[in-house]
């Protein structure tokens, strides 16, 4: 990649959007997975581009989203203590909580900081041996493997001052549940390129296989979206479902060798709560027994308990595309970025703030 502007030329999106046009025969529902493409989908007017068969609904692959209630509620309680720095991504601290949220607990004196990678709150760690540094590690794939080398890196290091709140999903299992579902209409995904980067592609070719689905790893560009739309058209319309390979340019099918063998020494699978969804089995990462020192829920103590979400929010439909966030009665009037109901409003990769940035005329008069 040279200029990113290459992967935003209007010539070629009119003429990606030209062959889709040409191609299709028939209605056809794509997902795309990442909260990331839905927001360049909106920024652009991708979906108001393609023809009229063609319906894009969004997933659930905005990790702020589907971090639980629960969890966050574990990270307000970590933050509320004396003698703890809570460490995380910006994104995290605006999420609401059952009774509050980070910037609150923030405001009320606590030690709460933001960092760009989980390296930061190690050094913070180093340099404060009298504080207990907690490293709030949401998201897919993507993120664990620098999560994984700090917890690694902690334990190299001697600290005993450090731990990790961990609440990582994973792909796979979320589109293996949606694709288990009567209720599913997704006929194609257009599959996360940066988790793809780190873990490859093969578990998507299972779901393929299995479910006889066409899936087309994407990045995040217009151009990118674009084409690989038109790969899943083109999939469609001749009956294939195989996994192809959009974003060439950063994925292999085996992915990132180097980081899943640190993910696969720190981290094992375990079913995880998906916000808004519930449980999916396999679905997520805890740390392994042997780092067991640096799990901020066993050095807390901290237990589940339950908490309902805001009754008025359906971010639970709209993650899995089952309805779309202007559907919602609280969208861009109770629910807004300043004063969100739900995790999909708050943050940046999040479907109804997308819509809310960039289709505010979808706002339903109050
Ligand atoms: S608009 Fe707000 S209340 Fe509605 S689904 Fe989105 S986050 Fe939930």
């Amino acid at each position: 990649m040279k200029y990113i502007d290459e992967y935003r030329d209007s010539t070629i999106a009119r003429a990606l959007v030209k062959e889709i046009a040409g191609r299709v025969t028939r209605p056809a529902v794509l997902m795309e997975i990442c909260g990331g493409q839905t927001h360049t989908i909106m920024r652009y007017g991708l979906d108001e581009l393609l023809p009229p068969q063609i319906e894009l609904v969004h997933g659930p692959g905005c990790p702020v989203c589907v971090t639980p209630l629960e969890t966050i509620d574990k990270a307000i309680a970590l933050a509320s203590r004396p003698e703890v720095t809570l460490v995380s991504y910006g994104d995290m601290l605006r999420v609401p909580g059952s009774r509050s949220d980070l910037f609150r607990v923030k405001a009320a004196g606590g030690d709460v900081r933001v960092a760009y990678s989980p390296m930061e709150s190690v050094k913070i760690a180093q340099a404060n041996p009298g504080r207990q540094v907690v490293f709030f590690a949401i998201g897919f794939e993507t993120t664990a493997p620098a999560n994984a080398m700090a917890v690694f890196q902690a334990r190299r290091l001697g600290l005993a001052n450090f731990s990790l709140l961990v609440s990582h999903v994973l792909v796979p299992p979320a589109i293996r549940l949606l694709l288990s579902q009567p209720a599913n209409r997704v006929q194609g995904f257009i599959a996360p390129g940066h988790v793809c980067t780190v873990v490859g592609y093969l578990d998507y070719e299972d779901l393929a296989r299995q479910f006889h689905v066409p899936i087309v790893v994407g990045g995040f560009e217009p151009l990118d979206l674009l084409e690989a739309v038109l790969m899943l058209v083109r999939q469609l319309e001749e009956g294939r479902a195989q996994v192809e390979n959009q974003y060439a340019r950063s994925v292999t099918r085996a992915g990132n060798l180097a980081a899943q063998q640190i993910m696969e020494e720190v981290f094992e699978v375990c079913d995880r709560k998906w916000r808004g969804i519930g449980s999916i089995p396999a679905s997520g990462y805890r740390l392994r027994p042997a780092f067991a020192a640096f799990d901020a829920e066993r050095v807390f103590g901290l237990a589940d308990h339950g908490v309902e979400e805001p009754a008025e929010c359906i971010s639970a439909l709209v993650l899995q595309g089952l309805k779309k966030p202007p559907d919602c009665p609280a969208f861009g009037l109770r629910c807004t970025p300043l004063s969100p109901l739900g995790a999909p409003m708050v943050s940046a990769e999040g479907a109804c703030a997308a819509y809310y940035q960039y289709r505010r005329h979808a706002v339903p008069a109050g």
